[in-house]
């Protein structure tokens, strides 16, 4: 393998419902920043899409960032399969050589980045928190990749110096998209692919939507969060929450004993979350929920105990009882 014949960076576009995932739009929004940040590479953004998407899908990458929308087209990829979406990708690093290879760390992503970097006998790094260049040498594109380790209790950077493309999965919720902009230049290359001798040992029989899956924290302007020191008084943060339009999370010690689902977990193994506002009641504060939520605009704390870690991200700390202060507080709004 000559890695110097690896240039670009490409984006996996992962499609939910019709609609490019927030997740792929970030990582659009990564690769740019890498772009800008070292243009002597002379590198370009593409977004990989599989299927038979409409053009205003195709064009919604190009707003998001992308320089290129290589689109490889066949009717029956509109399904997600292991096998055929590695086999393709992979037959595409071998022709194209990407230099770097984005991922979001969705469900589906961490399905396939293994197999595909094991695939193109690559390394990956995945659940990345961040991406730099090495900043050492300013003409270097070896990817110094982050990612949370030994329980988010350790911060540890990887690098992949004599394997290409440098394969990552990217944690949802943590990189910025770019602004919308329609007035972005790009090109579009639609690439039939065939599927001939092709077949997954996996055959869908029916996809069933989650109704409670309607609601996800990750998009939420609000987010009152509950943890152990709630008990099972979660009914006390709902009410708020109607209140002020708000979605209610927890940390893991809540989903734990049982008081909410594990979808709507804020922390390392649960979701990152940038609202607006963060209300953290009887939440401890530990490492691993700090690294899904201490993004946020603005984070409230309530908390039995003056010396709680959540204090020191909260931009407002209350030192109370949280089931006392969060009726106050509705009875507040109710007034309004
Ligand atoms: P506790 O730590 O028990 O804190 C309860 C808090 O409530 C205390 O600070 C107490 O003072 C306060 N309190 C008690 N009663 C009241 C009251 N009436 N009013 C106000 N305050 C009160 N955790 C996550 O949250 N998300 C994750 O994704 C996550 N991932 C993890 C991954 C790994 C690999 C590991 C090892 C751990 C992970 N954890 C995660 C667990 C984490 O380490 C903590 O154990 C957990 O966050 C503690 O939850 P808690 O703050 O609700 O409970």
């Amino acid at each position: 393998m000559n890695i110097n014949e690896y240039r670009d960076i490409y984006v996996f576009t992962e499609i939910r419902d019709g609609r490019v995932i927030d997740a792929t739009l970030e990582l659009l929004g990564e690769a740019g920043r890498l772009k800008a940040a070292r243009p002597s590479l002379g590198y370009q953004v593409v977004a990989v899409v599989l299927g038979e998407p409409e053009d205003s899908l195709l064009s919604t990458l190009g707003h998001f960032g992308a320089d290129k929308v290589l689109n490889l087209r066949h009717e029956n990829l509109a399904v997600y399969s292991t096998e055929i979406y590695t086999t393709l990708l992979n037959d595409l690093i071998l022709t194209d050589k990407p230099d770097i290879f984005l991922v979001p760390a969705t469900v589906l992503g961490r399905d396939l980045a293994p197999r595909l970097a094991a695939r193109c006998d690559t390394g990956l790094t995945a659940d990345a928190t961040k991406l730099e260049f090495d900043p050492e040498n300013p003409e270097s594109s070896l990817l110094y990749v982050t990612r949370p380790a030994f329980g988010g209790n350790l911060f540890g950077t990887i690098i992949n110096e004599t394997k290409r493309p440098q394969m990552t999965t990217l944690r949802p919720g943590v990189m910025e998209m770019s602004a919308r902009d329609t007035t972005r230049t790009f090109q579009v290359e639609k690439r039939p692919v065939s599927l001939d001798g092709l077949k997954d040992g996996v055959r869908i029989l029916e996809t069933l939507h989650r109704d409670h899956m309607a609601v996800d924290i990750t998009k939420a302007d609000i987010i009152i969060s509950g943890g152990r020191g709630v008990g099972d008084n979660f009914h006390i943060l709902r009410e708020c929450a109607d209140m002020l339009g708000a979605e209610v999370g927890g940390s893991r010690a809540a989903v734990d004993e049982g008081r909410i689902a594990k979808d709507f977990q804020v922390g390392q193994t649960g979701k990152t979350v940038k609202p607006r506002v963060y209300i953290a009641c009887g939440i401890s504060g530990a490492v691993q929920h700090l690294a899904g939520m201490e993004k946020s605009d603005y984070i409230i704390a309530i908390n039995k105990d003056p010396d709680a870690p959540i204090f020191s991200v909260a931009n407002m700390g209350l030192v109370g009882d949280a089931l006392t202060i969060l009726p106050q507080l509705t009875e507040e709004i109710q007034r309004y």
